[in-house]
């Protein structure tokens, strides 16, 4: 889908997207394109490990439009150390890096232990509020341990629980805490299942993101995922909540930038 050639259509916020991917190295210009052609005006470039996050951060220091996300993902967390911790510190220094992250547990995969996992998580919600800087949540399979662990977390910050596809528990705990609940290309798969979680969701919010290069929506399901394709992601929601697409644009974007600071409104 592209954007109406009005104008005054609003323009998309893309808040998770790994951008600084191997598999972005050929094009990653003509995506960024593609992107502002489809009417997307800011991408969040997230980090999983320190060197991801460095390279978040150097793209968004190249070019406007971009933000950078620094943080270690629940996969990585069994590295996690006083140096990690220092130096995520001093990326989140940087003007252009606007949240910790992509951190939170995984233990479908558990590709570390789930007790680094929590720690992890736990110095990088620290990490977080002492920076006064939003948190990027991912959490699979961990409901009961992420749900203690958002409940723990009230007050110290916003929350952006990152292509949600959680359980109750973990909805609760995130509406509790007035969590930030971002949607993906998955809301988009004919198994999704979740519809009463986005129309329960308050409209001050939602979020949208591609998580690309993973989650590509339908139709492009199995394809690398890019920004421009956060439209379907908009559409799939306009659909599941009833409302038009450019309200959950105008949405979604003041959102992100009322989440996530001033330099969301620079745009690609
Ligand atoms: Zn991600």
């Amino acid at each position: 889908m592209l954007r109406p050639s009005a104008s005054s259509f609003p323009i998309f916020v893309d808040t998770h997207c790994h951008l600084g991917d191997g598999t972005f190295d050929q094009d990653r210009d003509a995506v960024l394109t593609r992107a502002r052609e489809a009417g997307v005006g800011h991408v969040v470039v997230v980090g999983g490990t320190v060197a991801e996050s460095e390279r978040a951060a150097q793209l968004a220091g190249d070019r406007s439009g971009l933000s950078a996300t620094a943080g270690v993902h629940p996969h990585e967390a069994r590295h996690w150390s006083e140096e990690t911790a220092a130096r995520l510190r001093d990326l989140l220094t940087l003007p252009e890096v606007v949240a910790v992250g992509e951190t939170g547990l995984d233990y479908h995969y558990e590709h570390s232990p789930r007790a680094a996992q929590r720690r992890a998580f736990e110095a990088q919600l620290t990490l977080a509020s002492e920076l006064g800087k939003p948190i990027v949540v991912h959490a699979r399979e961990a409901d009961e341990d992420m749900a203690a662990m958002l409940r723990g977390a009230s007050g110290r910050g916003p929350v952006v629980l990152h292509s949600f596809s959680s359980g109750s528990g973990v909805f609760e705990a995130g509406m509790t805490i007035g969590a930030y609940f971002s949607f993906s290309g998955m809301i988009t798969f004919n198994n999704w299942r979740l519809g009463d979680r986005i129309s329960a969701c308050p409209p001050d919010r939602l979020l949208i993101e591609t998580d690309g290069p993973y989650l590509a929506p339908v139709p492009h399901r199995g394809q690398r995922n890019e920004p421009a394709w956060v439209c379907l992601v908009a559409e799939a929601l306009a659909r599941a909540r009833g409302e038009p697409v450019a309200s959950i644009a105008r949405g979604t974007t003041d959102n992100a930038r009322r989440l996530f600071g001033a330099r969301l409104a620079t745009t690609l």
